[in-house]
């Protein structure tokens, strides 16, 4: 079999079972692999370490399928996406549900590979040249195991360019129509655009941290910078607001979040098109306050090389958050950058309060949900934190 040999010393993060092999690591490739082949890796004494694909254009240079020595084929690929989809099953105690991810990358032994049902419809994004070699296999499987209809690809992330990928956005099997979709979280409806849609449509991380947000909203001025397609706001409405403001910089996002508020005969919402950086200071110099405000920006950070600039930017927001609120109100404030660690996040946010000159509490420390697992030998995974603080009354 091909095979990659890493240098003297290098086999030991493999060794603590980190999927990722960096192309820094390796002495020598052994054999001709093409991109996304299946290879071996062995350390510098011969001993073999790990079953991986193979990609020669990126810095990681392997993601590993398997620590044995087992066949990369299609029974491989049906056995972790039938563990995957049993997995879901078996954490998530709402039998309504439609719409949640069932294949989680690194963290389900997929590397590269994401999985998430809208209903009937699932939407798979492929972001690893290994994943991609296995494309074909890997949809029928998910149909077969998902019982789901049809299957869009959205294999458009930006890390696809790293690994030499061209991007896809295609129907991959079923009916191409149609590619607006409606799913109910929590007894809310959601349209979701599989064509043009953020990421694979929709930010299903966030499910049960919006759920959170209604039962808190009750009474409240509710501020959401970064909207979507209205997730926060409209389950602040939901929850019985008094008023809800929701800002987010695409025209396309907002007409989303629009229709979805028509859907859900939920009218109290002001949706502004606009950067939160600038609308916060608007908002300060007017003088206007806040009992809530939700900060789900984008990834700042994705790496940690971006850590320092994200860090800035992280710091601008919540500190103009912590201005607009009024005694006793709550900052529910995100960061879904890999770059930025649940410390480092803590930690900013901390100076934001000291800045603003508010003394807060974390009240409450929010994750995703149990379908985006996070597998404890891949820290990578774990990028999504949240908290909950409330400024002093
Ligand atoms: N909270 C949402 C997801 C937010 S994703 C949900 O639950 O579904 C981040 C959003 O921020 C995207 O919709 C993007 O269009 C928007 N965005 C990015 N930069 C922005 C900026 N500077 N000002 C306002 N919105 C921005």
């Amino acid at each position: 079999m091909n095979a990659l040999i890493l240098k003297p010393g290098r086999e030991k993060s493999l060794k603590r079972r980190h999927p990722w092999v960096f192309s820094g690591a390796v002495a020598k490739v052994q054999g001709n692999p093409d991109a996304g082949d299946t290879v071996e890796i062995r350390s510098a004494t011969g001993e073999r370490l790990a079953i991986a694909a193979y990609s020669p254009k990126s810095q990681i240079v392997a993601r590993v399928w398997d620590w044995q020595e087992v066949p990369i084929d299609q029974d491989f690929f049906y056995k972790r996406i039938v563990q995957a989809v049993a997995q879901r099953q078996a954490l998530l105690d709402q039998p309504d549900t439609v719409a949640m991810r069932l294949v989680h990358g690194e963290s389900d032994g997929l590397p590269g590979v994401v999985a998430d049902r809208y209903g009937d419809t699932l939407v798979l994004q492929l972001t690893s040249a290994g994943a991609e070699r296995w494309r074909e296999v890997i949809a029928d499987k998910l149909l077969e195991v998902s019982g789901a209809s049809r299957i869009w690809e959205r294999s458009d992330a930006e890390v696809r360019v790293l690994e030499g990928l061209a991007p896809v956005i295609a129907a991959l099997r079923g009916a191409r129509e149609p590619t607006r979709i409606a799913i109910s979280e929590h007894g809310l409806q959601f349209e979701i655009d599989l064509e043009r849609g953020h990421k694979t449509g929709f930010y299903l991380d966030q499910r049960d941290n919006r759920r959170r947000v209604r039962a808190l909203a009750r009474g409240r001025d509710v501020l959401d910078g970064f909207c979507y397609s209205g997730g926060f706001a409209l389950n602040a409405c939901a929850g019985d607001a008094k008023s809800v403001t929701a800002v987010d910089s695409s025209a396309e996002a907002l007409a989303l979040a629009r229709s979805n508020a028509e859907r859900n005969k939920l009218a109290q919402a002001e949706w502004l098109e606009g950067d939160v950086f600038q609308l916060l200071r608007r908002f300060r110099d007017q003088g206007r306050n806040f009992d809530l405000v939700v900060l789900d920006p984008p990834k700042f950070a994705p790496t940690a090389a971006h850590a320092a600039k994200a860090a800035r930017a992280y710091k601008d927001i919540n500190l103009l958050a912590f201005k607009l609120l009024r005694p006793g109100g709550l900052l529910v404030t995100f960061s879904c950058s890999g770059g930025v660690s649940a410390d480092l996040f803590q930690k900013i946010i901390a100076g934001a309060a000291l800045d603003a000159g508010v003394d807060a509490q974390i009240v409450e420390r929010l994750g995703p949900g149990a379908d985006h697992p996070v597998a404890l030998n891949f820290p990578e995974g774990d990028y999504l934190k949240g908290l909950i603080c409330r400024v002093a009354g």
